[in-house]
């Protein structure tokens, strides 16, 4: 009897040991992994086509992953007004990469032709029929979502395009419902304006227009028109138009259960979540705090090949990615650890699917 009780008392023992050595090992992982992040908006910049730059830009991006602790990023076209490269050119680096490099399509194919049929209401069926086509096939090669796409895109330079069409255009109505049928989401380009205003003074790019027109009111129906369609709402925390806020990113997400935002959080104007001086904003805390589940980080970095010959404003982009990184590192610090792990790469894997 006492010898029966004394080899339970060795197996509790043993059990106990087994468990409080897992649970210190689970410990040790997540704080290891403490700061680690994914990356869901990155542009891997080169000439349509050049494969041969788009890997050297992919290679800078792979060391930039290994200093910043980045393990995935989602490369993407940015959105372009007229035909560029898109997946063509990226699905060769998911190859090689993979997992490490996911790609986005329609930034250089869909968006032009949004842009294009935005200028009318009406879509003729033959565009609408190329446009689902496009879509269908961005997935079928292997995307894991599409990007970069806007509604509002205001011009921060003379090379920088000035964008805009109806955030509930029928063709963008048509690209959610091809998103909830494959369940994926859209990263979206969408510069708030809640109501028309004269353009503000810091965008002084002669692209943009004089007037700015309000545009809330399509982004909610795009947003209403299918539940199923995640909205991966671009660049909170940097708005360079001034209507991006906490309050109102806070009242959409309390209206919209599909509605889900990337963080790129450093910008020298006022609101932004954190300046470059090192300033954290607690009004956007709060909304992050509140809303755990819906944000993700997307540093929207550039990287560019070297033989790159087009427009320079990716140039430009590039040389402020690393204000952008560090912005990030500080923000993932600042925020608790566990919120810290949701936001750096939790929510990625689960709105993304990445680990399907
Ligand atoms: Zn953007
Ligand atoms: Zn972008």
């Amino acid at each position: 009897m006492r010898l029966r009780s004394g080899a339970l008392f060795l197996v509790t023992l043993a059990a106990l040991a087994m468990l409080l050595g897992s649970s210190l090992l689970a410990f040790d992982a997540q704080a290891q992994s403490q700061g680690d992040w994914i990356d869901v908006h990155f542009h891997l910049i080169a000439d349509k086509g050049n494969l041969e730059s788009f890997d050297e830009a992919a290679g800078t991006a792979l060391q930039i992953m290994d200093t910043e602790r980045i393990r995935t990023i989602i490369v993407m076209s940015p959105p372009r007004p007229r035909e560029n490269f898109d997946i063509e050119s990226l699905a060769g680096l998911v190859k090689k990469y993979g997992p490490r490099i996911v790609m986005f399509g329609g930034g250089g194919s869909l968006n032009p032709m949004l842009q294009k049929a935005g200028k009318s209401p009406e879509v003729p069926e033959g565009v609408r029929r190329r446009f689902e086509e496009t879509a269908h096939r961005i997935i079928a090669s292997g995307a894991k979502g599409f990007g970069e796409i806007t509604a509002h895109h205001v011009s921060l330079s003379p090379s920088h395009g000035y964008e805009s069409v109806p955030a509930d255009h029928p063709l963008l109505l048509l690209l959610a419902d091809i998103a909830a049928q494959h369940d994926v989401p859209i990263d979206l380009h969408f510069d708030p304006v809640p109501a028309d205003v004269e353009k503000p003074s810091n965008l002084s790019s002669p692209q943009n227009p004089a007037v700015l027109k309000a545009n809330l009111g399509g982004f909610e129906r795009l947003l209403a028109h299918n539940r199923k369609a995640k909205i991966l709402w671009a660049h909170a925390g940097a708005d360079p138009v001034g209507y991006f806020t906490p309050g109102l990113v806070r009242e959409l997400l309390g209206r919209h259960s599909n509605l889900a935002l990337s963080i790129r959080p450093t910008a020298p104007f006022p609101g932004s979540m954190v300046h470059p001086e090192g300033a954290i904003n607690d009004d956007w805390i709060a909304v992050l705090r509140d809303f755990p589940d819906r944000f993700v980080i997307g540093s929207d970095s550039f990287v560019v090949a070297k033989a790159y010959t087009g427009a320079e404003a990716p140039r430009i982009f590039e040389q402020r990615s690393e204000m952008q990184r560090r912005g990030i590192r500080q923000l993932l610090s600042h925020l608790p650890a566990d919120l810290a792990r949701r936001i750096g790469y939790e929510n990625a894997e689960r709105l993304y699917r990445l680990n399907d």
